[in-house]
This record gives structure tokens, C-alpha cells and sequence, in this order.
């Protein structure tokens, strides 16, 4: 059985201590690799790597040409392997083969978006500033921030990877990255695919690892100048700690309960299939999935009828089978915690519509079957808690303003989703849902061009877009004084 190394100062690695754990097929429950246990040694190696190739190294005073070069080989990389990377991500963490092969395809166009920003962002130049002074001339310039520590999650295991590793590149940052102990295997492939892309040694870092043993000492370590993390809140609230500690740049892409408001006029069918895509793709382990769903009154029970029959249709089976649209869920603890979850509920006034456990006659595996609950009451955890699995919740709304009320009652705030056939009453809602992440008539397709974040406890800071990449830079300001005068204040001129 392979077994997946380190990748620290431009070399594979066994880590210090020698240890490594299963990689688990959840549609198998079996082993089907190893990794490398990385610990406290290999993280400060890979962070005093990563600063002398920041302190020291070429990499971020090069031409954001040569940079740009750099990840259109990654990106060329990825999409020669993206078979075998889909295959990988589909046995490690479940999810059926075309949503994997869409997320490696995905992977490769965010190193070419942030090859292109690169080289755009340097062609724009130093900003000048009127200072309305005529003795003083003022710019603003950006530059890269310094070395990053990324720690990302299961869920999208190479493309919440790259989300922050593109950018954090093309902004000229050094960079660690540890990846979920959950699913590791795609992002050793990572390893490969950069270090064949020959970027200086130490510019790329990667500790596999548990929590605890890899991504604290990652958290802490004092020579990092930025944490950029993905997961869920209570260990994001750890991340924040640590950083709060050190003084470091922070940013949190963390969990979301978000609402789907749909309104009567809209077509069933449509309402359905996406009602069906905001919860059920990624088998709901979605950060953005809309799992509070309302329905206004008058369409309540004929959507409910059509969604438990198209509920009730989704093939559930491994991800490598032909035409699954639901595989297992990541891991057992993940299992075992939906399973409480969907439990909870049942012990509520809530009603289960369809779901609420193991599909019959599928012994083996993760498999839990899609689950709808109706008519839940709003102080309820299966309402109010963020699931991470193929769980919803749809009740009825009578108003607008009783919609966005209902919506907007959330601790989180990381996504929100309307249809209408009324374009305007669309926008309406839109402007006030309280979330970083907005989809009109549709829920779930997420472009690498637009950033991509959460309100409130969802998180700090956003990824993609622009502001993916200025995440990753810092601002300076330069103040220039017309050296021909005397400034007069203690010397006479
Ligand atoms: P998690 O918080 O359990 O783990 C995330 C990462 O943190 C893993 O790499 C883990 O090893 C590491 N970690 C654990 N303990 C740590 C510690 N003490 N110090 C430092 N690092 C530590 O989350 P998960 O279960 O892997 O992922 C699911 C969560 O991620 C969900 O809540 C989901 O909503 C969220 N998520 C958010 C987004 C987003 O963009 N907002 C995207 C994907 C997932």
C-alpha cells in the first residue's frame, strides 16, 4: 500500500518521527493508502523553509511574468492527471466521479485565474495619491504578504487546497499547507505536480497530519505571517486564538446554515432541481449548502409531494459507479454525527418526510440516505445547526418580510439563495440577505472570479476573485517630501 511522504524545502520526506495512519474508503470502509503523520519537527522544518525562501529567495521579488509561468505549469499538471486526481478525491472522500472531476478541473482553472491576476495586478502599477500638498507626492504599493500557513478540510480536498495555495503563489507568498488528516492523498499529488513544476525549494511546503499534532503547531508557529484556514467554527475559533497570540493576518472560511427562500410563482420542477443541488451535491458536505429551505404557503404542499418523490429517486451508491448522484460520507465520524443529528430531529416536532438513516439493503459503507424534515421548529438544532451531511429542513413562509426574517435569523451567514419568477422582488431579497454569498434562481455554482466568503460566524476575509489574491499581499504607503525645501518647523531655512 503506498504511502504518501512530506514535501519540505523542495524534497520528499518521511516524517521526523516515522509515524503515518490510513487513508479510508468510506464506500468500503477500508484502507486503501497511507499517510504521513507529519508533527511539530516537520512543521517548524517546513515553516523555516518557507521563510528563508520568502527572506531569502527569489520568489517574491521576481516578475510576476515568471511567477504567472510558474502556475500555468501547475495548472497544465493538474489537468494531465485530472483523472487520476478525480479518482483519488472519489476513494478518499466518496463524492461521485463527475463532481470530483469537476473540482480537479476547477483546481486547474483558479492556478490560471491567478496567473493571469498576477501579471495584471503588477501591470497596473503603484497607485498615486493626491495629498493636496504640492510638497509631498504619496503612492500605494502592494506586496507580498510573507509565509502562509494553510489548513483546509475534507470536504473539497485538492480545491479548498488550491483556493488558497493559487493565490497565496501568485501574490509572491511562501506557503505550508496542511490538509485534512480526513483526505490527504490528492494534495501529496499536489506535492508532486509543483515540485515538477520546478518553483524554488521551500516556496511549497506540505505537512500531512492530524489536527492536533500538525495544524496546532502550524497555528503557532511564530514565524508564519498569515493563517489562512477553512473548516469549522470551533477549530476556526483555535486558529483565530492562535493568531490573536502572535499578531498574525487571519483569515476563516468556516461552516453556514443557509436559506433557500422560494416563492410561489415559481416553476416546481425547477425549484426542485435545485432545491435537490443546494443540499444533496457533495452528499451536503457543503459549506455553502442551503439547507434551511422555505417555501411560500401556496406552492408548500405540491413541492413537497414532487421533492420527496425526487428525493426518493437520487441513485445513492460509490462514486465510482456509473450514474451515482449520492455517495457515502467522508468518514465514520462524520456518520456518526449526521446519524445524531438526523436522531435529534426525530425526537422534535419536526416531521420526516423521507431519509432519516441507512438506504435499505446497503450494509457496507458510509451511506446515509437523502433526508428532508418538515414543518421544524425554528429553535431546533437540526434548524439552527450546521449538519455537514445530506440532511434539509423546508418549512412554509407566508410573506416576504417573514421570509428574509426567518432567513436572516442565523448565526452564520455564508450563503443565501432565491427564486422568483419576479427579477426585481430577486434583487430585493438579495441586497437583504445578511451573506457573503448570494444565488438568484439557482443555489450552489460557485465562480473562481467572484469572492467567495461568509457574514458573521461564517468567517473573516474572502477567497477567489480579486480579493483572494490582495488576501495575500500587503498595502504599503510611501510618502515622498520635495527634497529642494526645508521642512521649518525646528531649523530655520
Ligand atoms: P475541521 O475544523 O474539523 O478541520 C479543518 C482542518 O483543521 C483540518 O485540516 C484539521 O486537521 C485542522 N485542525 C483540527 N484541529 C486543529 C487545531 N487544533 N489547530 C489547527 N488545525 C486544526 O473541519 P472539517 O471537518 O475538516 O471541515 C468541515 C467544516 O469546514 C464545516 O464546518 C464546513 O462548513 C467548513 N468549510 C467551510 C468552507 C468555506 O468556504 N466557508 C469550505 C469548506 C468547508
Amino acid at each position: 500500500m503506498q504511502t504518501t511522504q512530506l514535501y519540505i524545502d523542495g524534497a520528499f520526506v518521511a516524517p521526523h518521527a516515522g509515524g503515518s495512519f490510513e487513508a479510508i474508503n468510506p464506500a468500503t470502509e477500508t484502507a486503501f493508502a497511507r499517510i504521513a503523520a507529519g508533527t511539530a519537527e516537520d512543521v517548524d522544518r517546513a515553516v523555516r523553509s518557507a521563510r528563508r525562501a520568502f527572506d531569502q529567495g527569489p520568489w517574491p521579488q521576481m516578475p510576476a511574468a515568471d511567477r504567472a509561468a510558474a502556475l500555468r505549469r501547475i495548472a497544465r499538471g493538474i489537468t494531465e492527471r485530472l483523472t487520476e486526481i478525480a479518482a483519488v478525491e472519489t476513494r478518499d472522500n466518496g463524492k461521485p466521479i463527475p463532481e470530483a472531476e469537476w473540482d480537479v478541473g476547477d483546481a486547474a482553472v483558479v492556478f490560471n485565474y491567478y496567473a493571469d491576476l498576477a501579471e495584471s495586478h503588477e501591470a497596473d502599477g503603484a497607485q498615486s495619491v493626491d495629498l493636496g500638498d504640492d510638497a509631498f507626492t504619496g503612492t500605494v504599493v502592494t506586496e507580498p504578504l510573507g509565509v502562509v500557513g494553510a489548513i483546509t478540510p475534507w470536504n473539497f480536498p485538492l480545491l479548498m487546497a488550491v483556493w488558497k495555495v493559487a493565490p497565496a503563489l501568485a501574490a509572491g507568498c511562501t506557503i505550508v499547507l496542511k490538509p485534512s488528516e480526513f483526505c490527504s492523498v490528492s494534495c501529496a499529488i499536489l506535492a508532486e505536480i509543483i515540485n515538477a513544476a520546478g518553483l524554488p525549494a521551500g516556496v511549497f511546503n506540505l505537512v500531512t497530519g492530524t489536527g492536533p499534532e500538525a495544524g496546532a503547531p502550524l497555528a503557532d508557529h511564530p514565524l508564519v505571517d498569515k493563517l489562512a484556514f477553512t473548516g469549522s467554527v470551533p477549530t476556526g475559533r483555535k486558529v483565530m486564538t492562535a493568531a490573536a497570540a502572535g499578531i498574525r493576518t487571519v483569515s476563516l472560511e468556516l461552516g453556514g446554515k443557509s436559506p433557500f427562500i422560494i416563492f410561489e410563482d415559481c416553476d416546481i420542477e425547477k425549484a426542485v432541481e435545485w432545491i435537490l443541488f443546494g443540499i444533496f451535491w457533495n452528499k451536503g458536505e457543503v459549506c455553502s449548502a442551503t439547507s434551511r429551505v422555505l417555501v411560500q404557503r401556496g406552492l408548500y404542499p405540491r413541492l413537497m409531494e414532487r421533492l420527496v418523490e425526487a428525493t426518493e429517486a437520487i441513485s445513492i451508491g460509490p462514486g465510482g459507479a456509473e450514474g451515482v448522484k449520492l455517495g457515502p460520507v467522508v468518514s465514520k465520524q462524520q456518520y456518526d454525527k449526521v446519524l445524531a443529528a438526523i436522531e435529534a430531529g426525530k425526537s422534535t416536532t419536526a416531521r420526516l418526510v423521507t431519509g432519516g438513516g441507512r438506504p435499505a439493503g446497503m450494509n457496507t459503507g458510509y451511506y446515509i440516505a437523502p433526508t428532508i424534515f418538515a414543518d421544524v421548529p425554528t429553535d431546533a438544532a437540526i434548524w439552527r445547526e450546521e449538519i455537514f451531511g445530506p440532511v434539509v429542513c423546508v418549512n412554509p413562509f407566508d410573506t416576504e418580510d417573514e421570509a428574509l426574517a426567518l432567513a436572516n435569523d442565523s448565526a452564520y451567514g455564508l450563503a443565501g439563495a432565491v427564486m422568483s419568477d419576479d427579477l426585481e422582488r430577486c434583487e430585493r431579497v438579495a441586497s437583504k440577505l445578511r451573506a457573503g454569498v448570494i444565488w438568484i434562481n439557482c443555489s450552489q455554482p460557485t465562480f473562481t472570479q467572484l469572492p467567495w466568503g461568509g457574514y458573521k460566524s461564517s468567517g473573516i476575509g474572502r477567497e477567489l476573485g480579486k480579493a483572494g489574491f490582495m488576501g495575500f499581499r500587503e498595502i504599503k504607503q510611501i510618502t515622498r517630501y520635495d527634497h529642494t525645501r526645508s521642512w521649518g518647523w525646528y531649523l530655520k531655512p
